[in-house]
């Protein structure tokens, strides 16, 4: 009898669920969409019965439009968006709704969080400073704005758990999710009793957390009636999504880096040893596979600089290439092999939104820098390129000063899909770029997670080795060296600008 997995992703727009059998084919995969609200600006809110219809509705499409059946469903593994609050009283009943990731209201109250328990403590047991996309800054939000719906909470889930309450009736959570909220010792892998008292928030609030490949409840009779899954369905803890997606594309030993080339940028490690980068500059989590951790840097304007510059001055590619069919980033970057590695001096600070790693400063901006006569377009291109690398060096560079020597990174996103691009990313990083054929992310890696727990595979390293595959591979070539040079010169550029980056916001935000 084939046994099948279903990994359920709790996505921010939709509930991307797939299902893959015993050799890691995907079989089927649907994602039922619903929306956020913005209440307010910098408020970001969603319903948690929505997440729970679309996922009946992408179940009941598994069971109408494949050939699995329930009895050869042998596990199902979660994850989902991470850091949102879901709100429950004692008789479990959704009080508010969900606090997301993205909502940004809790400045006040990680300042205060952070005065009390101090912001060195803070780091060395949670592996990050209190952000306000944490969870533990909205409890206390709630605490202090809501006070009659904080009076009758019971629980607190995180959103792909919530999903788990709703199949099994139990609450269960596990480290890589728990990581994002502000609640965890990261070292010992439990809550922490220091930030729970700090946040005002009793333990019994607080799921059982667990490692992630690890049946920890089964679907009840109530669920199985709704889903036509069959009751006593193992349901494994899972992940969440940087965790899971990280497992999804391989990121399971040390010296293995991701570095996701989207519209932000993510530089993601993992680590054999609980590690903190002492400035807190990049986040430190407990990983998906057991007993082991990741490390992770974010870049907010990474292949969305090259966006920018697509749409602010590739009129002419974009215009031709609806002429000829061809990509218009495939032009620009076809032009910009024409100038020299280097872009003869010109360099480019990808700092269109601000940035967060390893610079967290809203003020900061793009600039190029070093323009001369000698530059056309293709440097332009180039350098913007050149710079967006750069900016993912640098958290690069904060893994390798905790001891995380990379031999290989795994490039994802749009911008790896320029062979031009992956070659410039060997000579920056200094490093093996190569791709690989994972593509359905952290929905995969749950359904990996899930075949761990279920026991149809040994362990996370041999169901990923059964899983995925490698499709391209470069090596640094000679650009490396000139590479090294300007690298020392684009990490001087921003502490000699952040006080102009500054004085330029003050006199904007004064006079503009
Ligand atoms: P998102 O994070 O929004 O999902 P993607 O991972 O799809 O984004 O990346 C989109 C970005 O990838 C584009 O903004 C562009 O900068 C870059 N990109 C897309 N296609 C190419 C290409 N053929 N060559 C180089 N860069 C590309």
């Amino acid at each position: 009898m084939p046994a099948y997995l279903i990994g359920i992703d709790v996505g921010t727009s939709s509930a991307k669920t797939l299902v893959m059998d015993e050799r890691g084919n995907i079989v089927f995969t649907i994602a039922p969409e619903y929306d956020f609200a913005t209440p307010r600006p910098g408020w970001a809110e969603c319903n948690p019965e929505d997440w729970w219809t679309a996922i009946l509705a992408a179940l009941k499409a598994v069971f109408e439009q494949t050939d699995v059946r329930a009895e050869d469903i042998a596990g199902i593994g979660l994850t989902g968006q991470m850091h949102g609050l879901v709100l429950l009283d004692a008789a479990g009943q959704v009080l508010r709704p969900c606090i997301m990731w993205n909502d940004q209201r809790t400045a006040q109250q990680c300042a205060a969080i952070t005065g009390k328990v101090g912001a060195r403590r803070v780091l060395e047991l949670t592996g990050n400073p209190v952000l306000s996309g944490f969870t533990a800054p909205k409890v206390v939000w709630v605490r202090e704005n809501e006070p009659e719906i904080f009076a009758q909470a019971a629980k607190i889930l995180l959103p792909k758990d919530y999903i788990r309450y709703r199949l099994s009736g139990e609450y269960f959570t596990d480290v890589s999710d728990a990581s994002g909220m502000a609640l965890l010792n990261v070292a010992k892998r439990d809550w922490s009793n220091e930030m729970l008292e700090a946040c005002g928030i009793p333990r019994s609030w607080m799921a059982e957390v667990t490692e992630s490949p690890i049946a920890s409840t089964r679907v009840n009779a109530a669920a199985a009636a709704l889903t036509g899954l069959k009751e006593g369905t193992p349901i494994i803890a899972g992940g969440g999504d940087q965790a899971a997606g990280a497992v999804g594309c391989g990121i399971i030993q040390e010296g293995i880096v991701s570095a996701t080339f989207g519209t932000s940028g993510v530089v993601f490690a993992h680590s054999d040893e609980y590690r903190v980068e002492p400035e807190g500059r990049l986040h430190a989590f407990c990983h998906a596979v057991p007993g082991k951790w990741h490390l992770m840097g974010v870049m907010l304007s990474a292949a969305g600089s090259f966006q920018w510059y697509r749409n602010a001055l590739g009129g002419e590619e974009i215009a031709a290439g609806r002429a000829i069919g061809e990509d218009p980033y495939t032009l620009l970057t076809r032009a910009a092999e024409t100038a020299p590695a280097g872009s003869e001096g010109l360099l480019f600070l990808p700092y269109l939104s601000g940035e967060r790693t390893p610079h967290p400063d809203p003020n900061a901006r793009g600039v190029f820098f070093g323009l001369s006569l000698r530059h056309a377009k293709p440097h332009l291109t180039r350098s913007v390129l050149e710079g967006i690398t750069f900016g993912m060096r640098d958290s690069l560079e904060l893994m390798r000063g905790l001891g995380i020597a990379p031999t290989e990174v795994i490039a994802s996103g749009g911008g790896a899909k320029s062979p031009f691009w992956r070659q410039m990313m060997a000579d920056i990083f200094g490093a093996s770029i190569t791709t690989n054929n994972a593509s359905e992310g952290a929905a995969l890696g749950a359904a990996i997670l899930g075949g761990v727990g279920a026991g149809v595979f040994d362990s996370v390293e041999s169901a990923c080795a059964s899983t995925l595959q490698e499709t391209s591979r470069v090596e640094p070539e000679s650009a490396q060296k000139l590479y090294a040079a300007l690298y020392e010169r684009y990490t001087a550029l921003y502490p000699a600008l952040k006080g102009e980056f500054r004085a330029l916001a003050r006199v904007m935000e004064e006079l503009g």
